[in-house]
């Protein structure tokens, strides 16, 4: 079973550089990360202590610009993970078209364990402890999971100290008041609803008629919960980690939005059905939308799953044998590479507007953000239809023809 993160990236593009007809060499050089660096670092904890924490950052490739992509903090941080999540973001900036390649790290810790102080000191020394390989045309990090607008703040001035001037462009996800871009923050869950416009657009589907039932409950899944209701979809069912609201007439997106803010789960709210986690994966829905965790749809629950469609909002979602499985039942999935790529976009345009001393409107970012996504989509289904191949394919095939293209002189 493959359930390791990296093998699953390997597997996707060699499918797809296979029937791009790439050669082994042209395959190896776009397999493994160009440099995975791995530090141990100390933080002052608040009781005197010096603790040593653990962080990589994996820089997959940047023929096609600076290594771009998030951090995160968690205690399942480990190398393989990060390299899989780096290698995805090369694929992810070239199919969005976004003039970045691909970059991802974290640090193994529970932030829940952290007082705000010693979050704030790990910041600090974990950006102390990758200066070297970072900065606004090397690498660019951003928030991922467990990671904040207010901790790029502080990695800014740490770097910033460092290098000896404000250096707003080496992060993004800033918070608006510090180099900040407008629509950031809704900019991943936005463009998964452009994507679900676009996939209803050529299915013909009445949004009012279409259910929509999300996993996941953190950014990703509330501001597609917010604009998929906003555009007319009839959206059933959202979770957290602990639990599911399910209502097959529709639900209260805002209610239990507003529910888990004040309660920090969705446990316990009154007036509404509950089901579990595996069961919203299974619920016969027009769409499902995963947007919490790695690898929830495998090769033992695939063939459960009746939902006609799923956007992938999670990085990594589904397995390859899952993908297989649910190819061969006739379900048409779109990969995170493209649904959720107008998160690492929204990026793109928060460090063009730094780069450029800008400052752009919110509607400027949503628009600019529709037209890329909606022009990856349409692109990807084009050549999903012509190479009578999965969506997920077609798009690596697109994202590897890119990096290839921009590879052919250098060696
Ligand atoms: N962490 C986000 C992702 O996985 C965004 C990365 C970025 O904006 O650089 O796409």
């Amino acid at each position: 079973m493959i359930n390791d993160p990296f093998e699953s990236s390997v597997i996707q593009i060699k499918n797809a550089g296979a029937k791009l007809g790439l050669s082994v060499s042209e395959l190896d050089r776009i397999l493994e990360p160009q440099r995975v660096v791995k530090v141990s670092f100390p933080v002052k904890m608040d009781n005197g202590m010096i603790n040593t924490f653990t962080g990589f950052r994996s820089q997959h490739n940047n023929a096609r610009g600076p290594y771009k992509g998030g951090l995160r903090f968690s205690p399942d941080v480990n190398e393989s993970e990060v390299k899989a999540l780096s290698s995805w973001m090369t694929w992810k900036c070239a199919v969005a078209d976004v003039p970045f390649g691909g970059g991802k790290g974290g640090v193994i810790v529970d932030t829940k364990t952290l007082s705000k102080t010693e979050l704030e000191n790990l910041s600090r020394s974990f950006v102390r402890a990758i200066s070297d390989v970072i900065g606004p045309t090397k690498d660019v990090p951003a928030p991922d999971m467990y990671t904040t607008g207010e901790i790029m703040d502080w990695m800014v001035d740490e770097y910033s100290k460092i290098v000896g001037s404000k250096q707003l462009a080496t992060f993004t996800g800033k918070t608006l008041g510090n180099g900040g871009s407008e629509g950031r923050t809704e900019a991943t869950g936005f463009g998964g609803v452009v994507v679900l416009e676009k996939l209803s657009e050529v299915k013909q589907l009445n949004p009012k008629e279409t259910t929509v039932a999300i996993q996941g409950i953190g950014n990703v899944g509330q501001y597609f919960a917010i604009f998929a209701k906003q555009k007319g979809f009839k959206v059933v069912a959202l979770s957290d980690s602990k639990t599911a609201v399910y209502n097959e007439n529709g639900i209260d997106v805002e209610r239990i939005i507003k529910f888990k803010e004040q309660n920090k789960t969705l446990v316990g709210m009154p007036d509404v059905t509950f089901i579990s986690n595996e069961a919203l994966l299974e619920l016969p829905v027009t769409v499902l939308v995963p947007s919490a965790l790695e690898n929830v749809i495998t090769k033992d629950n695939a063939e459960k799953i009746k939902a006609r469609y799923i956007i992938e909002m999670a990085n990594g979602p589904l397995t390859p044998e899952a993908d297989e499985i649910l190819h061969k039942k006739g379900i048409l999935f779109i990969p995170d590479i493209l649904s959720n790529s107008a998160g690492v976009t929204g990026s793109y345009f928060e460090w063009y507007q730094n780069m450029h001393n800008e400052k752009w409107t919110k509607d400027d970012v949503l628009h600019k953000l529709e037209d890329k996504i909606g022009s990856a989509f349409d692109a990807g289904y084009k050549m999903m239809m012509d190479n009578n191949t999965d969506m997920r394919t077609a798009c690596y095939m697109i994202a590897i023809k890119r990096v290839n293209d921009a590879m052919k002189d250098k060696f």
